[in-house]
């Protein structure tokens, strides 16, 4: 499968991250300080997997529509 998503933020030009969701581990806390993903929270946001910008914020989904 394709994704749409971008590895480079168009606008800022910033990495973008997948945003993982649920109570994150050890494992997740040391991905995310290494800036490897974003921690989305305990709740799950929209239909699928999201990715943001970990420069400006902008959000994208992997769910084709
Ligand atoms: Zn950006």
């Amino acid at each position: 499968v394709t994704s749409s998503v971008p590895r480079v933020c168009p606008d800022c030009g910033g990495a973008v991250l997948p945003v993982v969701f649920g109570f994150p581990g050890p494992e997740l806390f040391e991905a995310a300080e290494r800036g490897e993903i974003l921690l989305g929270g305990c709740c799950m946001e929209g239909d699928g997997p999201v990715r943001e910008c970990n420069g400006c914020g902008r959000r994208w989904t992997d769910a084709v529509r």
